[in-house]
């Protein structure tokens, strides 16, 4: 299985910042990026575009979204649909980002409907799950991913649109932003628990479906949180912002 090392670069970076750090990325990671690993770029909406012209013909780069809407077009003022992504070159997208769960308050349901929605309409999905702290402290790790993974992936919409490419990210809330990074055998058994749950879900795919880890990622944490037990590459946020720490991050 090949190795994703995803930014997401949240709502950070004018136009001309993410041509700027596209173009150092691409300075420092072109021609070094090994073979097994991809680099994917999540820019907000606004630098999709920027992003998409730079990496365009480059092995081993890869353009998502944050987030989308999951209709095809319409009165749903604010928002952008996986058509418009995939216009500009997206092959990826996020779905259930703690972020869009605990600041933007989407459900389970909302999460499991933009899941299915873009697979079917050719993105690879990210969904992204993962236990607050107090769901930690109360011993509910087990229960509450079990809940997310069901809850998005247990439908024959899913099942039937797998071809698209599915990937996992377990990000422990309380890990994201705060510098604080779970513990290996946190991690190990996190993503296990994940694989045995895909197993049971998606039998045909689950050896095959990558589950990065979240939360904290930095350049020196990056090999040892890679070489745990079922973990398939990391999603970074604020170490993804600097082309000096993202480029050591890809090569880590
Ligand atoms: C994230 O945005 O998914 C994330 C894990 O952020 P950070 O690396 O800043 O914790």
């Amino acid at each position: 299985m090949h190795t994703l090392i995803a930014a997401n670069w949240k709502m950070h970076m004018t136009r001309s910042q993410a041509s700027s750090t596209v173009q150092e990325l691409l300075q420092k990671l072109e021609g070094s990026i090994p073979a097994n690993r991809e680099i994917l770029i999540l820019p907000p909406f606004t630098s999709l575009e920027t992003v998409s012209g730079a990496i365009s013909g480059k092995n081993g780069f890869s353009l998502g979204a944050q987030d989308f809407y999951p209709a095809e077009e319409g009165a749903y003022t604010g928002e952008v649909s996986p058509e418009m992504l995939l216009d500009l070159g997206c092959g990826y997208a996020l779905a259930g980002h703690s972020e869009r769960r605990h600041f933007f308050g989407e459900s389970d349901d909302l999460v499991g409907e933009k899941l299915a929605y873009g697979l079917e309409k050719g993105l690879h999905m990210i969904l992204c799950i993962g236990e607050t702290l107090t769901e930690r402290n109360q011993g509910r790790v087990r229960e509450v991913l079990t809940r997310q993974l069901h809850s998005a992936l247990d439908s024959e919409r899913v099942r039937s649109a797998l071809r698209s490419g599915l990937s996992l990210a377990y990000e422990p809330v309380w890990a994201i932003g705060t510098g604080e990074v779970a513990r290996p055998e946190d991690i190990e058994e996190a993503h296990a628990l994940v694989r045995e749950e895909l197993r049971t879900l998606l039998p045909q795919s689950a050896d095959r479906t990558a589950i990065l880890y979240g939360g904290s990622v930095k350049p020196d944490n990056t090999s040892q949180i890679l070489g745990i037990d079922n973990v398939n590459g990391v999603l970074v946020g604020g170490a993804s912002l600097k082309a000096d720490s993202f480029s050591a991050i890809a090569l880590g």
